[in-house]
């Protein structure tokens, strides 16, 4: 991750080439924590395309704390990321949680997540960088920087350069006001490590949608490359994280302020 060769993840999307990196624009990925049925994430999908935004992102496999709470719709919910794929043109991104998964997976992600909880699953690492898929790695809830790029060299060495850094806020010991606590100077920190893009996730950072507008603005000033934003048509009802998700109205205002920056054109 010190080779600065690749100091840009360029993925090919419906729409065009999106490219995440320093002097580009800052790639905004937005949609619900789960894709829980058709309407709503084509729907969320059509508004996340008019504001802008250039990837969808839903899960289908989702790593929940608990066993009992719900797992996601699987594969047809891939189905359904499809559908609104070719509905919008957006990028798709979604999590693989299983190598038996793997190849589903990347039959419809543009972009493939490994999720926080699977950051240090190091075969499924090496799986998907024998892909060739880019990847957006996610930081482990307690990993070290040093933890996360070591990570990232998994997928690297297995022959794929194309990999994004996710910051999604780590555990520390306040859980009453925030779910996670921000770590905004991974930023910095990271620009003088890796070449690699980084994004900014302020939703699972925080917990709390109104907490994620600030969060937003402080990542673009601090130079992310990139925001990932959970957005819902109705997040009262989300089967998952619907405290920290924007109705689509809230998206549609943080979008208008961040591009009032001057960072996304
Ligand atoms: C998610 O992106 O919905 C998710 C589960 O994130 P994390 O792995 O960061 O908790
Ligand atoms: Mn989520």
């Amino acid at each position: 991750y010190r080779n600065g060769e690749h100091s840009e993840v360029v993925v090919p999307t419906p729409n065009g080439a999106v490219t995440f990196g320093q002097n580009h624009p800052v790639v905004v990925v937005a949609g619900p924590c789960s894709v829980e049925n058709e309407q709503m994430i084509v729907e969320t999908a059509q508004v996340v395309k008019a504001t802008g935004a250039q990837f969808l992102r839903g899960g289908a496999y989702k790593p929940r704390t608990s066993p009992y709470a719900f797992q996601g719709h699987g594969e047809s919910a891939l189905e359904l990321l499809a559908k609104a794929r070719e509905a919008t043109g957006l990028g798709i991104i979604t999590e693989v949680m299983d190598a038996a998964e793997l190849e589903l997976v990347a039959s419809v992600a543009d972009v493939i997540q490994i999720g926080a909880r699977n950051m240090q699953n190091f075969s499924l690492l090496k799986k998907v960088g024998a892909t060739g898929k880019p990847v957006l790695l996610k930081r482990g809830l307690a990993a070290t920087i040093e933890d996360w790029l070591m990570s990232a060299e998994y997928i690297l060495a297995a022959g794929n350069p194309n990999v994004i850094l996710c910051e999604r806020g780590i555990r520390t010991f306040d859980k009453q006001y925030t779910r996670n606590t921000l770590d905004i100077s991974a930023i910095p920190v990271l620009r003088t490590l890796t070449h690699l893009p980084i994004m900014i996730d302020p939703s699972h950072a925080t917990g709390k949608s109104e907490f994620v507008q600030p969060m937003a603005m402080a990542a673009i000033a601090s130079g992310t490359d990139s925001l990932m934003i959970e957005v819902h048509p109705d997040p009262a009802k989300a089967l998952s994280d619907g405290p920290q998700s924007l109705t689509l109205p809230a998206f549609e205002e943080l979008m208008l302020e961040l591009g009032a920056l001057g960072k996304f054109f």
